[in-house]
């Protein structure tokens, strides 16, 4: 039996009638860059998430960025962002003129661990992105608290964890602005590239929406520099066809991370992931460690199943990093993980099949002694 890591083409056939008739409709009324459809997904999205103000862009990388530039990020500034996530997070920071600095991540939730924090803030800090990996949300708690003791700000980065809750508050709705990508293998995912910041700060939000237009809000009317990251009338039409359906999607992942969780809990070789008891995890990813990954991997390729690192290496151990002079030592947790962590399949298109499946061969190769 093949197993994929995730199955676009069987999201699109199983909507096809509506998202064909989406896309015919944006050609018709060619209209390509905003417009109707991408105000409409905007006020969607916010509703969804419970965010007063969306503010639609070309990517989550975007995003990112434009909350910063929004936020007033200066050269010399320090932004701490946890060790353990997709560059993205950190290479904005630097790209808004300020220096990144990293923070170990909790071993057991592999999101930022708060009690690092406070031993990272300087003077010169001004503001926190907790990560929600994999789809479960930091622990955002003591991050908000910590945050708000040293007046800083907080970016969420959702772009892994549309939906997830957080003591019963959603992901993305409890920092000073939250960012999303709705790259297609996102738990949200359109055709293209798409990204979105939500925010309840109204000034905030007309900001980062005139600096990613160009500047201004209404045509030729350029009150800053900015820059040209919009999201696309087809991307808005598709993500629109998609976004009732999240909900259902978001379960269905759940379910199967609850087969996982059941079925691989006595294989000793794997320790599998943990959700804290007061939030849902809308698993981006399933990612388990296991001592010898690479032959793990190597086998379960050998038997049909796809599965990925996300990510090999943290992101002060990269060579983009080189420069700042990070050891293993320095965040331990981040660097033992990375050689440890392995992604199951997990999509919501996946078959009870392709689930039993990867659960016996995980069993056999455990009793196998890998
Ligand atoms: C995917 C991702 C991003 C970037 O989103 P793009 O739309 O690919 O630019 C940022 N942060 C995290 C944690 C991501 O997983």
């Amino acid at each position: 039996m093949q197993v994929p890591f995730a199955d676009l083409h069987q999201q699109y056939l199983d909507l096809k009638p509506e998202m064909d008739a989406a896309i015919a409709s944006v050609i018709a009324r060619s209209s390509f860059i905003r417009g109707p459809d991408v105000e409409r997904f905007e006020q969607d999205f916010a509703t969804a998430l419970g965010s007063a103000h969306c503010v639609s862009c070309g990517n989550g990388t975007d995003a990112l960025y434009i909350a910063m530039v929004g936020l007033g990020v200066q050269p010399g500034d320090e932004v701490i962002v946890p060790a353990m996530s997709w560059i993205s997070t950190s290479e904005t920071v630097s790209q808004a003129g300020a220096r990144p600095v990293f923070c170990d991540i909790d071993p057991v939730t592999y999101t930022l661990d708060p009690a690092h924090l406070s031993g990272l803030i300087t003077a010169r800090t001004v503001g926190i992105i907790p990560v929600h990996l994999y789809g479960q949300p930091a622990d955002m708690d003591p991050i908000l608290e910590t945050a708000q003791s040293h007046g800083l700000w907080v970016i969420e980065d959702s772009a892994q964890a549309h939906l997830a809750q957080y003591k019963s508050r959603t992901a993305g709705t409890m920092g000073t602005c939250a960012t999303f990508s709705f790259y297609p293998g996102k738990n949200l995912g359109a055709m293209g590239d798409a990204g979105a910041i939500v925010t309840d700060d109204a000034a905030l939000a007309d900001r980062m929406a005139m600096f990613a237009r160009h500047g201004g809000l209404k045509k030729h009317d350029h009150r800053i520099e900015g820059i040209n990251s919009r999201m696309d009338g087809l991307q808005a039409a598709i993500l629109s066809v998609k976004l009732p359906h999240l909900q259902d999607w978001t379960r269905a992942r759940q379910a199967i991370a609850a087969r996982y969780g059941a079925g691989l809990g006595n294989a000793g070789s794997l320790t599998l992931p943990r959700v804290r008891d007061d939030c849902a995890s809308v698993w981006h990813l399933y990612t388990v460690q296991h001592e010898n990954r690479d032959a793990l991997q190597k086998a379960l390729a050998a038997a049909g199943i796809a599965t990925t690192v996300n990510y090999p290496r943290g992101m002060p151990f990269m060579p983009a990093y080189a420069g700042l002079g990070y050891t293993a030592a320095d965040l331990p947790v981040c660097a033992a993980m990375q050689d440890r962590i392995l992604c199951l399949p997990i999509f919501s298109e996946m078959s009870d099949a392709h689930v039993a499946y990867t659960i016996q061969t995980l069993q056999r190769l455990d009793a196998e002694g890998l």
